[in-house]
């Protein structure tokens, strides 16, 4: 591509950001609609981000993603927020526009449409266990609190994290049955696996090889849906456990694509071509593996 005068500037940061795929797949998605804009990754630390953010609206950018360790950065740098960042307490999307800068989230809407579009399934009235309270795994806790989920247990290896998603959940979705589980209690978690319809996998464990589910075999049944927000592989160690049990699971490059394409939306005001956003992410994760669905 030409980049002039006028091209429009979009990024990610993030540290380390250069295995992010956020550029492959804004990019293809900017070149199909014939934009005069270009996506890049840039280093960035928390301890640069409050220096950096005010100058990029003046500079020409357009909007800006966030990703570890900047979404709660992020967050409390900036006055002005929608309603999907102030939720989650994080901002993983930022939109300049006019001299205004404001931030969004778009995890937990990229979340919400994979889990549509392929479990054909939603949150409301769900007894939904998480795995992992990191950044991810309280954005979809909340969000699941936020979508009338009925029930949600959490666990997290290092249990204040869970005691403190959980105790968000309580005070502002008080119809949601919340239980955060100590992390050396085996039974109470064997008991949420085996009574969830839906199991939400946000821990980093299957990225690397070599990797154990978190969650054995038979604590997942027929019936159910797993969810596991890695997306490395196209069938993780997660999704083999519970499958070998016969849930349906799925990994989470849709909702890597999903919360992309909103982002694209926010900044552009068009409609992405997110099969062909689909189609970059899955060639370059899984090398020309075209699809992801294995069978359950
Ligand atoms: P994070 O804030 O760094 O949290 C990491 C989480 O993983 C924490 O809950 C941590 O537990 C847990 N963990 C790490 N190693 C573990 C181990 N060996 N055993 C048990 N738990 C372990 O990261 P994050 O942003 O939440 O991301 C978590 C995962 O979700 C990553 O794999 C990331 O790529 C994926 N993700 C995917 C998407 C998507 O669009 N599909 C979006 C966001 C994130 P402790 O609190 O005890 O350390």
């Amino acid at each position: 591509m030409t980049i002039r005068g006028q091209t429009r500037c979009f990024a990610v940061f993030g540290s380390p950001v250069r295995h992010s795929l956020s550029p492959l797949m804004h990019n293809a998605a900017l070149r199909k609609l014939g934009m005069d804009a270009v996506y890049v990754p840039f280093e960035i630390s928390a301890n640069d981000l409050p220096g950096i953010l005010p100058v990029l609206g003046p500079m020409g950018f357009g909007g800006v993603n966030l990703t570890i360790p900047l979404k709660e950065c992020a967050f409390r740098q900036l006055p002005d927020l929608d309603e999907s960042a102030a939720r989650l307490g994080a901002v993983n999307t930022i939109a300049f526009e006019n001299g205004r800068t404001r931030g969004y989230n778009t995890d937990g809407e990229g979340f919400l449409r994979d889990l549509e579009e392929r479990a054909a399934i939603a949150p409301e009235g769900r007894n939904i266990l998480i795995v992992g309270c990191g950044g991810a795994g309280r954005a979809i806790a909340i969000t699941c609190a936020s979508r009338n989920a009925a029930r949600i247990t959490l666990f997290n290896r290092t249990a204040s994290r869970a005691r403190e998603v959980a105790r968000v959940i309580r005070n502002r979705y008080p119809r949601c049955e919340v239980e955060p589980l100590s992390a050396a209690a085996p039974e109470p978690l064997s008991r949420a696996a085996l009574e969830a319809d839906l199991v939400v996998q946000c821990t980093s464990v299957g990225m690397h090889a070599g990797d154990a589910s978190p969650l054995p075999p038979e604590l997942f049944h027929p019936g159910q849906v797993v969810y596991d927000l890695v997306y490395t592989s196209p069938r993780t160690v997660t999704m083999a456990a519970a499958q070998s049990s016969g849930a349906r699971a799925f990994n989470g490059l849709g909702m890597l694509l999903h919360q992309g394409a909103a982002s694209f939306r926010i900044w552009t005001g068009h409609e992405p071509d997110t099969a062909l956003m689909r189609h970059i992410l899955e060639s370059e994760l899984y090398e020309n593996s075209p699809s992801q669905e294995t069978p359950s």
